[in-house]
């Protein structure tokens, strides 16, 4: 189903809920997480497949995935996916604004910036890289190493985001152990890197 066929005023919601943010520099910090369905990436180890198909049933009100967000007891919001930017995100961040909300981004990179956010994560991915126009607005770009060819990618990509950009690598959770024994050494060599970890997984909470 096409989204142009859907009200501009809402978005397929796959899930929301309540958390901690497990992974990049706000790990450890509670906030409300809207996963939006839909993703077009198709990463071989995804995590989050169940996002990729969309059903006309999920979507939902703008106003109210924003008066939910309200009611947690955080001021913060993570818009993340399948991959969001597949939709205008503008009134979603408009709306949550407009309640003093701090609205963050989980995004591949893939598709073009739409909305106003207080923090950008791209990750970029083989299957569809990265805009650079998304690069260059980034907070915090996090590489998911599973090889050492990994790293090239993670060093291209790192020359496209804004110098104040935090630099993360994180283990792809399919190859924890030797992924992150390869990303220990490069960060001892490269100190401008930081281990990323996927506190989330390792504390067995959503
Ligand atoms: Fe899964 Fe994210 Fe890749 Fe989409 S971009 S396939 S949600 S890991």
């Amino acid at each position: 189903m096409s989204s142009d066929t859907i009200s501009i005023n809402k978005l397929p919601v796959a899930e929301e809920f309540y958390s901690v943010q497990g992974e990049g520099m706000n790990v450890g910090t509670a906030a409300y997480f809207v996963r939006l369905a839909g993703c077009d990436v198709n990463c071989p180890w995804c995590d989050s497949k169940e996002t990729w198909a969309v059903n006309k049933t999920q979507y939902v009100d703008i106003e109210d995935i924003t008066n939910r967000a309200m009611k947690s007891e955080s001021c913060n919001v993570v818009i993340t996916g399948g991959e969001p930017l597949m939709y205008n995100l503008d009134n979603l961040c408009e709306s949550l604004e407009k309640q003093c909300l701090s609205i963050w981004l989980e995004t591949s990179g893939s598709h073009p910036l739409s909305g106003n956010f207080d923090w950008i994560t791209v990750s970029p991915k083989k299957n569809k890289p990265p805009l650079d126009e998304v690069l260059e607005q980034a907070s915090e770009l996090k590489m998911i190493i599973s090889n050492e060819n990994d790293f090239l990618d993670a060093e291209t990509y790192s020359k496209k985001v804004p110098a104040e950009c935090a630099l993360l690598l994180q283990a792809n959770w399919e190859n924890f152990e030797t992924a992150n024994a390869l990303i220990f050494d490069y960060v001892l060599k490269h100190p401008i890197w930081k281990i990323s970890l996927q506190t989330h997984k390792i504390l067995k909470i959503k």
